[in-house]
């Protein structure tokens, strides 16, 4: 017998049918005696509904209020996926974030989950109930409820998975696991058997969908072993795990992200310490910077771009409008662009990876605008209408076909 938690995203629960095929997934996993918690997602696109609905009202809703709102996707699904369980006749409880225990820090609309109270788990646990919790949410310590952030019911599900030190966590979603590109975009693609945790954590921040890249996080630090795998088909999904005795492959997989804007402050006063102060007031505001380029000072200016997530870009002009730091400098935000990556551990000791990914996007004419590469990793900033495209031509030049 083994706890294992399950979750299931939105388009897994999108209506009654396959609502009804999540619950018959969950007591198949319950009959073979296994405790099961499972996490679930509001159905669909509730909650781009919602937000949609909210910006009818009020164009600048505060942030506590649009979680009050969003955290109510999320508590029909539960109810519905109870009710379904009860249909077949298995027990079963449904439980709000703060009824499961979760308690976050106050940032609302992006809480961090602080600790898990898991005395309500493991009573209905014991109960021999099915738990199913409303992913994505939690209680602050002013007992407001908060949000996880956009996609945070995995990170609901890993979190649990740790607290309890549950036996896997299974995340069920529309695709077999995690693929060497987007399988709904690119051709010849294949499915991944494993995958390290940094290597899924660079894929899920670059833009693979599959996992949000702080569930991610948090199966790394507390060493959860994660499976992806499809609520539809039931074949064995991708792992995801520490690297011990897992063959390092060049490279695992080729994503794009095109939720990105590039801030460029042009003319800005070539001293010391103006990047400092700049990124330091990002970082104040927790603003995320991904790819920074610096140019070549001349009379005494020089330009500095950055690149932040779109529902960022906003606050990040507004940090430097006007500010006497920049001294005049000119702010210009582009959002018509988008970031290709390649990524895979093996790369470290394959030198050319970065010419093969360059050559593959001469080939088909795409131009670069701005590069940043870590260990693991290679990304390019280009236009945004060129995104498919360019992962196309890259996967093409990794994974040529046999
Ligand atoms: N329903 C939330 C969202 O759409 C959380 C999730 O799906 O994980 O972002
Ligand atoms: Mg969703």
């Amino acid at each position: 017998m083994a706890l294992i938690v399950q979750k299931f995203g939105g388009s897994s629960v999108a209506d009654a049918e396959r609502i009804m095929n999540v619950a018959d997934i969950i007591t198949d996993t319950y009959k073979k005696g296994n405790d099961v918690i499972v996490v679930v997602s509001a159905q669909g696109d509730t909650t781009d509904d919602l937000i949609k609905k909210a910006k009818e009202i009020n164009q600048d809703p505060s942030k506590r209020e649009m979680d009050v709102l969003l955290s109510s996707g999320e508590q029909i699904s539960i109810a519905l996926l109870a009710m379904a369980i009860e249909k077949l006749g298995y027990p079963v409880v449904s439980l709000l974030g703060w009824q499961a225990g979760f308690n976050t820090n106050s940032t609302y609309g992006a809480a961090r989950i602080k600790k898990i109270k898991t005395d309500r788990l493991i009573n209905e646990i014991g109960r021999k109930n099915i738990v199913i919790v409303a992913g994505f949410q939690g209680l602050c310590k002013y007992d407001d409820v908060t949000t996880l952030g956009r996609g945070g019911s995995d990170s609901s599900a890993v979190a649990i998975a740790a607290a309890l030190h549950a036996d896997r966590c299974q995340i069920f979603t529309d695709v077999e696991g995690v693929y060497t590109a987007d399988p709904r975009k690119v051709k010849n693609v294949s499915r991944l058997d494993e995958i390290t945790y940094d290597e899924m954590l660079e894929l899920a921040t670059l833009g693979a969908q599959v996992l949000n890249n702080r569930s991610v996080e948090i199966a790394k630090k507390y060493n959860v072993k994660l499976e992806v795998l499809s609520s539809i088909t039931r074949v064995p999904g991708t792992i995801v795990r520490e690297a011990v005795k897992m063959e390092k492959m060049f490279i695992r997989g080729v994503t794009k992200d095109t939720n990105v804007a590039r801030i460029s402050l042009i003319e800005v006063p070539d001293v010391p310490g103006i990047a400092f102060k700049i990124f330091s007031r990002l970082a104040a505001k927790k603003i995320n910077v991904d790819i920074i380029l610096q140019s070549v000072g001349r009379d005494n200016t020089k330009d500095i771009a950055f690149t932040v997530s779109k529902d960022n870009a906003a606050d990040a002009v507004a940090l430097f409008e006007g500010s006497d730091l920049l001294k005049g400098a000119k702010i210009k935000c582009d959002t018509d662009i988008a970031k290709v990556s390649v990524v895979g551990a093996g790369m470290e000791s394959h030198p050319g990876t970065a010419a093969t990914m360059f050559e593959a996007l001469f080939n088909v004419d795409i131009n670069i605008q701005m590069i940043s590469t870590s260990e693991i990793k290679i990304s390019v900033l280009i236009d945004k209408d060129e995104a498919d495209k360019a992962v196309a031509a890259v996967h093409a030049a990794f994974f040529p076909e046999e």
